[in-house]
């Protein structure tokens, strides 16, 4: 499983363990869209100078997350990702509607599913609000990326996606081309 991340969550962990953008591309991985793949994903695809991809923690070799540690504990519990802080529940927006579900393969992952603190109905929609707020901001910070990298305004390599996000969409363009 991938765990996809959005511009907050990038945020979040740089300022966790105070790195920068080059920093951060250590833990991160740009993942390729391939065929009909765009269909199924939470966050949308970015143009970027490997290909159209979509953005999210970096697996290792054996399939676990990046910042899962030796005694399988999460090594940045308080700067986790959304998704993350989400699991197993899933959020989307449809006709202005909220729809909260459970993630399909959740028993797969969590052995905890069930076992933990009752979720009020009122926190899950509070959660669900946040979430897909965070999400519609992505997307309007990838529409403009894509759309930068599309009219040739910009190179659009990972580092500098990165340096956009962090900077929550400020780009100086005349220095984006070095
Ligand atoms: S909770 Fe932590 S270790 Fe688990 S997937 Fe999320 S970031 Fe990785």
């Amino acid at each position: 499983m991938i765990v996809t991340i959005t511009h907050i969550d990038i945020s979040r962990i740089a300022s966790h363990l105070n790195l920068d953008a080059q920093g951060i591309l250590k833990h991160v991985a740009f993942y390729q869209v391939v065929g009909r793949g765009y269909e199924k994903l939470v966050t949308p695809p970015v143009t970027t100078t490997r290909g159209i991809a979509y953005l999210g923690l970096l697996k290792l070799q054996d399939g676990s997350c990046i910042f899962l540690s030796k005694d399988n504990k999460c090594s940045i519990y308080p700067a986790r990702p959304s998704s993350c802080r989400n699991f197993p529940f899933t959020f989307q927006l449809k006709n202005r509607w909220l729809y909260q579900g459970i993630s399909v393969r959740a028993k797969e992952y969590c052995k905890g599913l069930g076992k933990g603190r009752k979720i009020s109905e009122k926190e899950l929609e509070k959660q669900g609000i946040k979430t897909i707020k965070e999400l519609k901001e992505y997307e309007n910070l990838v529409s403009k990326w894509n759309d930068l990298a599309l009219k040739g305004q910009i190179n659009p390599t990972p580092q500098l996606f990165i340096e956009y996000l962090l900077s929550r969409g400020f780009l100086n363009l005349s220095f984006s081309f070095l």
